[in-house]
Protein backbone atom coordinates (compact mmCIF):
# COMPACT_ATOMS: atom_id res chain seq x y z
CA UNK A 1 0.00 0.00 0.00
CA UNK A 2 1.12 3.78 -0.37
CA UNK A 3 1.06 5.05 3.08
CA UNK A 4 1.25 8.54 3.61
CA UNK A 5 1.83 9.17 7.55
CA UNK A 6 1.69 12.40 8.85
CA UNK A 7 4.61 13.05 11.55
CA UNK A 8 6.42 15.50 13.95
CA UNK A 9 6.26 12.46 16.70
CA UNK A 10 8.23 10.02 17.77
CA UNK A 11 5.60 7.62 17.15
CA UNK A 12 5.28 8.59 13.63
CA UNK A 13 8.94 8.45 13.12
CA UNK A 14 8.70 4.25 14.77
CA UNK A 15 5.45 3.76 12.91
CA UNK A 16 7.11 4.59 9.59
CA UNK A 17 10.31 2.62 10.36
CA UNK A 18 8.00 -0.25 11.17
CA UNK A 19 5.78 0.17 7.90
CA UNK A 20 8.54 0.91 5.37
CA UNK A 21 9.75 -2.46 4.63
CA UNK A 22 6.59 -3.86 3.72
CA UNK A 23 4.85 -0.78 2.09
CA UNK A 24 5.59 2.70 -0.05
CA UNK A 25 5.70 4.77 3.12
CA UNK A 26 6.32 8.50 2.82
CA UNK A 27 6.71 10.54 6.16
CA UNK A 28 5.79 13.89 6.28
CA UNK A 29 7.12 16.90 8.31
CA UNK A 30 6.08 20.40 8.81
CA UNK A 31 9.68 21.13 8.93
CA UNK A 32 9.85 23.17 12.43
CA UNK A 33 13.05 20.85 13.13
CA UNK A 34 15.91 22.00 11.78
CA UNK A 35 17.70 18.28 12.25
CA UNK A 36 15.32 15.97 12.42
CA UNK A 37 16.28 12.14 13.28
CA UNK A 38 16.62 9.78 9.42
CA UNK A 39 14.10 7.35 8.86
CA UNK A 40 13.71 4.22 6.60
CA UNK A 41 10.83 5.83 4.70
CA UNK A 42 11.03 8.38 1.99
CA UNK A 43 10.33 11.87 3.69
CA UNK A 44 8.71 14.74 2.12
CA UNK A 45 9.07 18.02 4.18
CA UNK A 46 6.68 21.39 4.12
CA UNK A 47 3.19 22.20 4.51
CA UNK A 48 0.91 21.17 1.22
CA UNK A 49 -1.39 24.28 0.97
CA UNK A 50 -4.02 23.40 2.99
CA UNK A 51 -6.49 20.77 2.82
CA UNK A 52 -7.13 21.36 -0.79
CA UNK A 53 -3.47 20.92 -1.16
CA UNK A 54 -3.17 18.12 0.36
CA UNK A 55 -6.08 16.61 -0.94
CA UNK A 56 -4.25 16.90 -4.55
CA UNK A 57 -1.27 15.41 -3.03
CA UNK A 58 -2.86 12.53 -2.40
CA UNK A 59 -4.30 12.05 -5.39
CA UNK A 60 -1.04 12.72 -7.68
CA UNK A 61 0.20 10.28 -5.51
CA UNK A 62 -2.26 7.11 -5.77
CA UNK A 63 -2.33 7.42 -2.03
CA UNK A 64 -3.81 4.49 -0.70
CA UNK A 65 -3.90 5.22 3.50
CA UNK A 66 -3.17 8.41 5.34
CA UNK A 67 -2.18 7.78 9.16
CA UNK A 68 -2.31 11.34 11.18
CA UNK A 69 0.32 11.03 13.60
CA UNK A 70 1.03 14.42 14.90
CA UNK A 71 1.43 15.69 17.73
CA UNK A 72 -1.67 16.44 20.28
CA UNK A 73 -1.36 20.14 19.94
CA UNK A 74 -0.92 20.09 15.91
CA UNK A 75 -4.83 20.62 15.52
CA UNK A 76 -4.92 22.59 11.95
CA UNK A 77 -3.03 19.73 10.24
CA UNK A 78 -5.56 17.01 11.78
CA UNK A 79 -8.29 19.20 10.62
CA UNK A 80 -6.89 19.14 7.04
CA UNK A 81 -6.33 15.64 7.26
CA UNK A 82 -9.78 14.65 7.56
CA UNK A 83 -10.86 17.01 4.91
CA UNK A 84 -8.66 16.14 2.25
CA UNK A 85 -9.69 12.12 3.20
CA UNK A 86 -12.66 12.81 2.49
CA UNK A 87 -12.64 14.83 -0.20
CA UNK A 88 -9.85 12.33 -2.39
CA UNK A 89 -11.91 9.56 -0.70
CA UNK A 90 -8.67 8.07 1.22
CA UNK A 91 -9.15 5.83 4.62
CA UNK A 92 -7.63 8.19 7.50
CA UNK A 93 -6.42 6.58 10.50
CA UNK A 94 -5.32 8.49 13.45
CA UNK A 95 -2.39 7.60 15.94
CA UNK A 96 -3.62 9.24 18.81
CA UNK A 97 -0.85 9.45 22.60
CA UNK A 98 -3.36 9.89 25.30
CA UNK A 99 -3.02 12.59 27.49
CA UNK A 100 -2.23 12.76 30.69
CA UNK A 101 -4.12 12.34 33.95
CA UNK A 102 -3.87 14.15 37.21
CA UNK A 103 -2.61 11.65 39.74
CA UNK A 104 -2.68 11.44 43.81
CA UNK A 105 -0.26 14.64 44.76
CA UNK A 106 -0.36 16.31 41.43
CA UNK A 107 -0.82 20.30 42.32
CA UNK A 108 -2.44 20.75 38.50
CA UNK A 109 -4.36 24.04 37.15
CA UNK A 110 -5.65 22.50 34.17
CA UNK A 111 -6.17 25.62 31.20
CA UNK A 112 -7.85 25.91 27.86
CA UNK A 113 -5.20 27.16 26.16
CA UNK A 114 -2.00 29.24 26.40
CA UNK A 115 -3.28 32.96 27.87
CA UNK A 116 -5.29 31.26 30.42
CA UNK A 117 -1.78 29.60 31.17
CA UNK A 118 -0.54 32.88 31.16
CA UNK A 119 -2.88 34.64 33.63
CA UNK A 120 -3.05 31.80 35.62
CA UNK A 121 0.61 32.60 36.53
CA UNK A 122 -0.69 35.47 38.43
CA UNK A 123 0.70 39.04 39.48
CA UNK A 124 3.29 37.91 41.98
CA UNK A 125 6.63 37.44 39.96
CA UNK A 126 7.48 33.68 40.23
CA UNK A 127 10.21 31.16 38.80
CA UNK A 128 8.57 29.71 36.08
CA UNK A 129 9.82 26.78 33.93
CA UNK A 130 8.35 27.30 30.81
CA UNK A 131 8.19 23.66 28.37
CA UNK A 132 5.43 24.94 25.62
CA UNK A 133 7.37 24.92 22.70
CA UNK A 134 9.43 27.89 20.68
CA UNK A 135 6.00 28.92 19.16
CA UNK A 136 3.88 29.45 21.89
CA UNK A 137 6.57 31.19 24.02
CA UNK A 138 4.80 34.69 22.68
CA UNK A 139 1.92 34.88 25.03
CA UNK A 140 4.07 34.98 27.73
CA UNK A 141 5.55 38.57 26.78
CA UNK A 142 1.81 39.74 28.32
CA UNK A 143 3.36 39.08 31.99
CA UNK A 144 7.26 39.85 31.75
CA UNK A 145 7.44 40.44 35.72
CA UNK A 146 8.16 36.50 35.73
CA UNK A 147 11.79 34.68 35.36
CA UNK A 148 11.47 32.38 32.72
CA UNK A 149 13.42 29.27 32.69
CA UNK A 150 12.71 28.00 28.46
CA UNK A 151 13.56 24.64 27.41
CA UNK A 152 13.13 24.62 23.47
CA UNK A 153 14.60 22.61 20.82
CA UNK A 154 15.27 25.12 18.56
CA UNK A 155 17.24 28.40 19.52
CA UNK A 156 14.69 30.91 20.50
CA UNK A 157 15.42 33.84 18.96
CA UNK A 158 13.44 36.55 20.57
CA UNK A 159 10.61 34.99 20.76
CA UNK A 160 10.32 35.84 23.94
CA UNK A 161 11.01 39.83 24.83
CA UNK A 162 11.29 40.08 28.70
CA UNK A 163 14.16 40.83 30.88
CA UNK A 164 14.32 37.52 32.77
CA UNK A 165 15.02 34.77 30.51
CA UNK A 166 17.72 31.55 30.72
CA UNK A 167 16.65 29.77 27.46
CA UNK A 168 18.04 25.93 27.20
CA UNK A 169 18.27 23.95 24.03
CA UNK A 170 17.47 20.51 24.44
CA UNK A 171 16.05 17.95 22.89
CA UNK A 172 13.78 14.45 25.02
CA UNK A 173 13.64 11.76 26.20
CA UNK A 174 14.22 13.77 29.60
CA UNK A 175 13.80 11.82 32.84
CA UNK A 176 12.82 12.60 36.21
CA UNK A 177 15.95 12.57 38.08
CA UNK A 178 17.55 14.63 35.16
CA UNK A 179 14.23 17.36 35.75
CA UNK A 180 14.18 17.38 39.32
CA UNK A 181 18.07 18.77 39.23
CA UNK A 182 17.52 20.99 36.71
CA UNK A 183 14.40 22.95 38.43
CA UNK A 184 16.16 22.63 41.85
CA UNK A 185 19.45 24.58 40.23
CA UNK A 186 16.99 27.30 38.99
CA UNK A 187 14.97 27.80 41.71
CA UNK A 188 11.90 26.63 40.00
CA UNK A 189 8.67 27.86 41.86
CA UNK A 190 6.02 26.75 38.84
CA UNK A 191 6.33 24.18 35.98
CA UNK A 192 3.97 25.02 32.79
CA UNK A 193 3.09 22.74 29.82
CA UNK A 194 1.18 21.30 27.71
CA UNK A 195 -0.51 18.10 28.35
CA UNK A 196 1.46 15.96 25.18
CA UNK A 197 0.95 12.81 26.72
CA UNK A 198 3.47 10.19 26.25
CA UNK A 199 6.40 8.93 27.86
CA UNK A 200 9.25 10.86 26.34
CA UNK A 201 8.20 14.11 28.62
CA UNK A 202 6.34 13.04 31.57
CA UNK A 203 9.30 13.23 33.34
CA UNK A 204 9.14 16.37 34.37
CA UNK A 205 5.20 15.67 36.09
CA UNK A 206 6.78 13.31 38.18
CA UNK A 207 9.89 15.72 39.07
CA UNK A 208 7.11 18.45 39.99
CA UNK A 209 4.94 15.98 41.88
CA UNK A 210 8.36 14.90 43.87
CA UNK A 211 8.99 18.15 44.40
CA UNK A 212 5.15 19.65 45.23
CA UNK A 213 5.07 22.07 42.63
CA UNK A 214 2.19 23.35 41.06
CA UNK A 215 1.92 22.71 37.30
CA UNK A 216 -0.12 24.68 34.86
CA UNK A 217 -1.81 22.20 32.40
CA UNK A 218 -2.36 23.41 29.14
CA UNK A 219 -5.25 21.21 27.67
CA UNK A 220 -4.80 19.73 23.90
CA UNK A 221 -7.43 21.10 21.35
CA UNK A 222 -10.39 19.22 20.08
CA UNK A 223 -8.86 16.82 17.02
CA UNK A 224 -11.69 15.43 14.38
CA UNK A 225 -13.74 12.77 15.11
CA UNK A 226 -11.81 9.31 12.90
CA UNK A 227 -10.84 6.21 13.65
CA UNK A 228 -7.85 5.78 15.88
CA UNK A 229 -5.62 4.00 17.86
CA UNK A 230 -3.36 4.67 20.74
CA UNK A 231 -0.12 2.68 20.22
CA UNK A 232 2.08 2.30 17.13
CA UNK A 233 1.63 -1.93 17.20
CA UNK A 234 -2.13 -1.16 17.37
CA UNK A 235 -1.54 1.27 14.34
CA UNK A 236 0.40 -1.58 12.51
CA UNK A 237 -2.20 -4.03 13.48
CA UNK A 238 -5.09 -1.90 11.95
CA UNK A 239 -3.32 -1.39 8.74
CA UNK A 240 -2.80 -4.75 8.00
CA UNK A 241 -6.29 -5.60 8.82
CA UNK A 242 -7.27 -2.59 6.71
CA UNK A 243 -5.20 -4.23 3.92
CA UNK A 244 -5.91 -7.50 3.89
CA UNK A 245 -9.78 -6.66 4.00
CA UNK A 246 -9.02 -4.10 0.58
CA UNK A 247 -7.07 -6.94 -1.25
CA UNK A 248 -10.57 -9.48 -0.49
CA UNK A 249 -12.88 -6.41 -1.75
CA UNK A 250 -10.29 -6.10 -4.78
CA UNK A 251 -10.01 -2.32 -4.16
P1 LIG B 1 -0.54 22.74 12.85
O1 LIG B 1 -0.72 24.06 13.54
O2 LIG B 1 -1.60 21.72 13.02
O3 LIG B 1 -0.33 22.94 11.29
C1 LIG B 1 0.05 24.17 10.70
C2 LIG B 1 0.44 23.91 9.27
O4 LIG B 1 1.71 23.25 9.22
C3 LIG B 1 -0.50 22.98 8.54
O5 LIG B 1 -1.62 23.69 8.05
C4 LIG B 1 0.40 22.42 7.46
O6 LIG B 1 0.59 23.36 6.41
C5 LIG B 1 1.72 22.30 8.17
N1 LIG B 1 1.95 20.97 8.75
C6 LIG B 1 1.74 20.56 10.03
N2 LIG B 1 2.12 19.30 10.22
C7 LIG B 1 2.57 18.87 9.01
C8 LIG B 1 3.12 17.65 8.56
N3 LIG B 1 3.29 16.59 9.38
N4 LIG B 1 3.49 17.57 7.26
C9 LIG B 1 3.34 18.63 6.41
N5 LIG B 1 2.84 19.81 6.80
C10 LIG B 1 2.47 19.93 8.08
O7 LIG B 1 0.86 22.12 13.28
P2 LIG B 1 1.90 22.60 14.41
O8 LIG B 1 1.23 22.53 15.73
O9 LIG B 1 2.55 23.85 13.95
O10 LIG B 1 2.95 21.39 14.33
C11 LIG B 1 3.83 21.27 13.23
C12 LIG B 1 4.48 19.92 13.27
O11 LIG B 1 5.23 19.78 14.46
C13 LIG B 1 3.49 18.77 13.21
O12 LIG B 1 3.99 17.84 12.30
C14 LIG B 1 3.46 18.23 14.62
O13 LIG B 1 3.25 16.83 14.67
C15 LIG B 1 4.85 18.60 15.15
N6 LIG B 1 4.87 18.93 16.58
C16 LIG B 1 3.99 19.86 17.07
C17 LIG B 1 4.01 20.16 18.43
C18 LIG B 1 3.07 21.16 19.01
O14 LIG B 1 3.11 21.36 20.24
N7 LIG B 1 2.20 21.80 18.23
C19 LIG B 1 4.93 19.50 19.27
C20 LIG B 1 5.81 18.55 18.73
C21 LIG B 1 5.75 18.28 17.38
P3 LIG B 1 -0.33 23.32 5.09
O15 LIG B 1 -1.67 23.84 5.50
O16 LIG B 1 0.41 24.20 4.14
O17 LIG B 1 -0.39 21.90 4.64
Amino acid sequence: MRILILGGTTEAFALADRLADQHDVVLSLAGRTTAPRASRAATRTGGFGGAEGLSQWLRDHSTDLVVDATHPFAAIISANAEQACRAANVPLLALRRPAWTRQAGDDWTEVADMREAVRALGAIPRRVFLTVGRLELRFFADAPWHHYLVRTIEPIGDALPVPHVTAVQAKGPFDEDAERMLMREHGIETLVTKNSGGAATYGKITAARFMRLPVIVVSPPAKPDVPHVVGVEDAVAWIERHGRASQERGV
